[in-house]
């Protein structure tokens, strides 16, 4: 059949899963919690489907869990969206920067894809006819904004910036931000922002959202998702806040895409978000998990590398081994029982590096399990 992605394969989160099954390894890979959700969460959802929330509900998303986000906007990044026009609930944040780049994107144009970068933007862009173009970060892992003015053509639409970072770990600092929106301006770009782990940063860093920023938050799509924030990645309930413009435009095809998404969940995620901001104590929580994640690792061969936010830690291998990561992963996921995911596989073109991404949203038992098979690296 025709394919608008030939080169596609399966994806690594499902390549590592069953990998990781089928050795019975400690799923360290894909980025998903191995614990539950708040039950009061839960039992909203049941809730909402015994009271009758069940039929469609308007295309933008359930009213009520629109206005929480924009509540939840205007508090922390102090950006007025307003309900109406510039919120819309989506099937995750997969769905929301898919038909991001398909609002913003037109044949042939360049989208700045600033890498390692996460594995659907590329893919994403490619269906909307687009041209992904990466920009490797430095080697520890920050925006190298020379690299990314020196990337700009006429034909460069938009760039996305993904702050918390996945895979690395690192937060964008508000000098980032700043020159984003310096050369965002000058060049008109569109700005797709990925913020999923916006909830997760450690050492009482800040999260510097394009919604802090007018310049900004005129030109840009923020995506973010209910999954990370709330324990529950199967949901698959995001929003995206764009400007009315932007959010016209995002609506068009998100009408034609998913018209809509699944309705009691969103009355239970508008209920719980009229809680004191409940997102509040995630950063904490994370935060000691990394911390003994890392304290575990410290007795291995790895070296860890700075994780400022998102629930990844990344590592650098080359003490014990100098095979490629996606080699190395696979070796550690089969022979040592632990699954890691490659670094490699977020660039178009791979940097000879060693380096390889942990999920720590895991229950402190299995973070020990996996910390134990890790110690007879040598
Ligand atoms: N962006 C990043 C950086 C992610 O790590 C993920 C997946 N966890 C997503 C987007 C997709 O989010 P969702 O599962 O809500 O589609
Ligand atoms: N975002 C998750 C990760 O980075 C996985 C999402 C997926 O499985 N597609 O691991």
């Amino acid at each position: 059949l025709p394919s608008k992605l030939p080169n596609a394969g399966n994806t690594i989160f499902s390549v590592m899963s069953t990998l990781a099954a089928q050795h019975g390894a400690v799923n360290l890979g894909q980025g998903f919690p191995d614990f539950g959700a708040d039950p009061v969460l839960l039992q909203a959802v049941t809730e909402a489907m015994a009271a009758g929330h069940n039929q469609y509900p308007p295309m933008p998303g359930v009213p009520a869990l629109r206005q929480a986000i924009a509540s939840k906007l205007l508090a922390l990044y102090g950006q007025a969206y307003d309900p109406d026009t510039d919120i819309t609930v989506t099937a995750g944040g997969t769905q929301g920067l898919a038909t991001a780049f398909q609002a913003c994107v037109g044949a042939g144009d360049e989208v700045i894809v600033i890498e390692p970068a996460y594995d659907s933007y590329d893919p994403a862009i490619r269906m909307a006819g687009g041209v992904p173009v990466g920009v490797p970060m430095t080697g520890d892992y920050r925006i190298d904004w020379d690299a990314v003015q020196a990337a700009i053509t006429p034909r460069t639409r938009a760039l996305v910036l993904n702050t918390p970072h996945n895979p690395s770990g690192r937060i964008a600092t508000r000098e980032d931000l700043l020159t984003l929106q310096a050369l965002a301006e000058h060049h008109d770009l569109f700005v797709v922002s990925d913020e999923v782990y916006e909830h997760m940063v450690f050492d009482g860093a800040t999260h510097h959202s394009v919604a802090a920023f007018p310049g900004l938050a005129a030109r840009s799509f923020l995506v973010s998702s209910f999954g990370k924030t709330f324990h529950v990645t199967g949901w698959k309930v995001g929003f995206v806040a764009a400007p009315p413009a932007l959010s016209a435009a995002f609506r068009r095809l998100h009408q034609y895409t998913v018209f809509t998404v699944h309705t009691p969940t969103q009355h239970a995620l508008a209920a719980y978000l009229a809680n004191p901001s409940p997102w509040q104590g995630l950063s904490a929580f994370y935060q000691a998990k990394r911390d003994a994640f890392r304290a575990a690792l410290a007795a291995t061969p790895l070296q860890l590398l700075p994780c400022e936010g998102t629930y990844f830690q990344t590592v650098d291998y080359s003490a014990i081994s100098a095979l490629p990561e996606a080699e190395f992963a696979r070796v550690l996921t089969t022979e040592v029982g632990v699954a890691a995911i490659p670094l490699s596989v977020f660039y178009q073109r791979p940097q000879e590096r060693q380096h390889v991404r942990f999920c720590f949203a895991k229950k402190p038992e299995t973070l020990a399990l996996a910390a134990e098979r890790l110690a007879k690296l040598a």
